[in-house]
């Protein structure tokens, strides 16, 4: 097998996250906008401020309205096997990388890489839809206390289950992801630093700026990306001699007679090599 170059790598990998992030996206936006939907009749069904006082009280609890439980259910389902959908895709296009390298390639449990990922950034899948529902109550009680009409509490109420946030969501989930595919696999193949890659950005913020090019341990769970929400950087895989690892791996195809090599200098991470 050809050993894959690092470049062919990050193309390989940078198609997937793009393709997964708008496969996410447009899912988040179609779950979230059966939810408005509905939220939006059950909400011109109370038009009246006394009958909606009434149902602000179903509203605001959640295990009593079966509207929202079973929208909750639903997101929280789908999201996670679209999720674990992606980590198969993403890992499995990762794993052909070390696989042309000669390494043996991880074997991926998808459910778990969720469970990790949620660990490690400390808030868990369903909270994206139960968030939905706290900031739903939140916007309709601020509204009830106002002389604001129903039109206006649904422009109010917009946002919330807008394409904008779902693309949000979906960026900042991928990361997540993507994240923790690199941690695992550092794991599985003994790497123990990594680089900031701020370059999968289109626009690249002060706060990576700052980041991109500084080391980091593989068991700094606090450090990996995102930075933010909408972050878009990567991690790089690097060796005790603070060298990304393609450079020892280009440099071991180059001992054994492989080709290319001269064009991959070492530093040039960061994706700005061109083929
Ligand atoms: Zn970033």
């Amino acid at each position: 097998m050809i050993p894959m170059r690092e470049t062919q790598r990050r193309k390989l990998l940078q198609n997937v996250r793009v393709t997964s992030e708008k496969k996410i996206a447009i899912l988040v936006a179609r779950l979230f906008n059966q939810r408005f939907k509905s939220l939006k009749r059950e909400l011109r069904r109370a038009n009246l401020r006394k009958r909606l006082a009434k149902l602000q009280g179903v509203l605001l609890f959640q295990k009593t309205d079966p509207y929202w439980m079973e929208w909750i259910e639903n997101f929280n389902e789908q999201l996670t096997k679209s999720f674990e959908e992606v980590i198969a895709e993403y890992s499995s296009a990762d794993n052909e990388y070390w696989t042309s390298h000669g390494k043996e390639p991880k074997i991926w449990d998808t459910a778990e890489v969720v469970r990790a990922y949620e660990k490690r950034v400390g808030r868990l899948i369903v909270d994206i839809s139960e968030g939905t529902l706290t900031q739903t109550q939140s916007i309709i009680s601020s509204w009830f206390n106002t002389e604001k009409t129903l039109p206006d509490l649904i422009k109010e109420l917009e946002p919330l289950y807008g394409a904008t946030r779902a693309a949000l969501i979906a960026a900042t989930e991928m990361v997540n992801i993507t994240s923790e595919v690199a941690r695992e696999q550092m794991e599985h193949f003994g790497i123990n630093q990594w680089t900031w890659d701020a370059s999968n950005d289109a626009f690249t913020c002060e706060i990576c700026a700052d980041l991109h090019g500084q080391h980091f341990s593989v068991d700094d769970l606090d450090a990996y990306p995102p930075a933010h929400p909408n972050c878009h950087c990567g991690t790089l895989f690097t060796g005790d001699d603070g060298k990304e690892i393609y450079y020892k791996y280009a440099l071991g195809d180059l001992e054994k007679g492989g080709a290319g090599f001269g064009r991959y200098p070492a530093g040039s991470g960061g994706s700005k090599t061109t083929e």
